[in-house]
């Protein structure tokens, strides 16, 4: 039986009677009754949706068995429900996991990675430049359930091995960080967190399976946004969470099903539309974001191109190690000017979204000093080397020469003020 049957039912559905005749003296009994979708000799080529919240059982015993795990099906929506079901195996696949979890969103799958998995007298480590929200949860709800937590260096594997204590339960990275795309180094963390017997979680968020299949290289946990890239449309909010060992997914999933994470069926259709076009959006964003950092660079005002592809990246050479030649779609950019001629830039780049968002088929710019990294002092912002002028770029699958034109235009504008 197909994944496509099993998760839907439909060869089954083809056997039900159809629609029962309208009764004509109860009318309610036909507009209120359950009735199963007419089957016929077609079948449809698209994934269904299924909103359904609960499943019906045949009886007792084969609720028993659904619950027991010897038959498969669903019992409640918050639980499990067909469309997250299909495009968890899905993401799975890509990333060579099997028993992997959708959840309502990136955050959910990141919570469900600590929360459900650390307890009160853990310690965790993560990097110091995850995303704004991973880091808040280090910052503040983390040490307020009595898990302490370190933020280190990813691309200093020392670092790293310094903050480990004795308590230390995981350790949490992404292979690429924003926005200043820096590379974890992920072989020698993976080799330290084997050793102390630590738990490796990697969000794999900006890298995709296509660069990176994080559990080559030891993850134990893989966590994605799949609103960025794999969905790719900017018009779902979800996440994933998988994990080598099924100990570990079990207890992230009771967590998740616990508290609710669980995601909607029609945001994971439309992201499982998403995925079946997600290697060619990958390669093709790609392929820009390289022209695009060497088409930018040298234009009047821009004193900085940050693009792990290129041979000046400070990690270009761990780039070429990890992830064999797929650098990415992001591009981080400077300009001289501060915040006026930031202001003048996002104007006159009218045809491209200016949205705290990635991985969406349209390119989009984003202002880290006044959206992921707003949070943080100017000092500290430099500290990190970012300013007013420096701008994010997720970007998309336009004509190279598109864009190449509209973001020189742009840069042209930001520098004639
Ligand atoms: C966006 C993002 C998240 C959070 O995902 P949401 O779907 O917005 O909750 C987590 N990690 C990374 C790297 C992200 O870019």
């Amino acid at each position: 039986m197909s994944i496509f049957d099993r998760l839907f039912g439909t060869s089954r559905l083809v056997d039900r009677p159809a629609l029962p005749a309208p009764s004509t003296t109860n009318p309610m009994a036909t507009q209120v009754r359950r009735t199963p979708w007419p089957g016929g000799t077609g079948r449809a080529v698209g994934t269904p949706i299924q909103p359904s919240v609960v499943y019906g059982a045949e009886s007792p015993d084969a609720l028993d068995a659904i619950y027991e795990g010897r038959e498969e099906g669903f019992t409640y929506a918050r639980e499990a429900h067909p469309n997250a079901a299909l495009l968890a195996q899905k993401i799975d696949a890509m990333e060579g996991l099997s028993g992997g979890m959708i959840m309502g969103s990136g955050m959910a799958a990141v919570s469900a990675a600590l929360m459900g998995i650390l307890k009160q007298g853990d310690h965790v480590i993560g990097a110091d430049r995850l995303y704004g929200r991973s880091l808040r949860m280090m910052s503040e709800e983390l040490p307020r359930m009595g898990i302490a937590t370190t933020l280190a260096d990813p691309t200093d594997v020392e670092a790293l091995r310094a903050a480990i204590r004795p308590e230390t339960r995981m350790i949490l990275i992404e292979v690429v960080s924003n926005p200043t795309l820096r590379i974890a180094d992920l072989k020698g963390i993976a080799k330290i967190a084997k050793e102390a017997g630590i738990l490796l979680a990697v969000d794999n968020t900006f890298t995709t399976p296509r660069a990176v299949r994080a559990r080559d290289f030891g993850a134990d946990i893989v966590i994605h946004s799949v609103t960025k890239l794999l969905a790719g449309h900017s018009d779902a909010t979800l996440g994933y969470v998988g994990a080598t060992d099924s100990a570990l997914m079990d207890r992230m999933r009771v967590f998740a099903v616990t508290l609710g994470l669980t995601p909607s069926p029609f945001d994971c259709w439309l992201a499982e539309r998403g995925l079946y076009s997600f290697d060619l959006r990958y390669d093709r964003a790609e392929e820009n974001a390289a022209k695009l950092a060497a088409h930018i660079d040298g234009l009047p005002g821009v004193t900085r191109v940050i693009y792990p592809g290129r041979a000046d990246h400070p990690d270009h050479e761990r780039a070429r190690d990890l992830l064999k030649g797929r650098f990415g779609n992001m591009v981080t950019f400077e300009i001289a000017g501060g915040r006026d001629a930031a202001n003048r830039l996002v104007r006159a780049a009218r045809n491209i979204a200016f949205a705290p968002t990635l991985g969406d088929v349209g390119t989009t710019i984003s202002h880290p000093a006044t959206s992921s990294h707003r949070a943080l002092s100017p000092e500290d912002r430099e500290a990190k080397g970012l300013g007013e002028g420096t701008f994010r770029v997720s970007v998309g699958v336009e004509p190279a020469q598109l864009l190449c034109s509209e973001f020189e235009t742009a840069i042209r504008s930001a520098a004639n003020g």
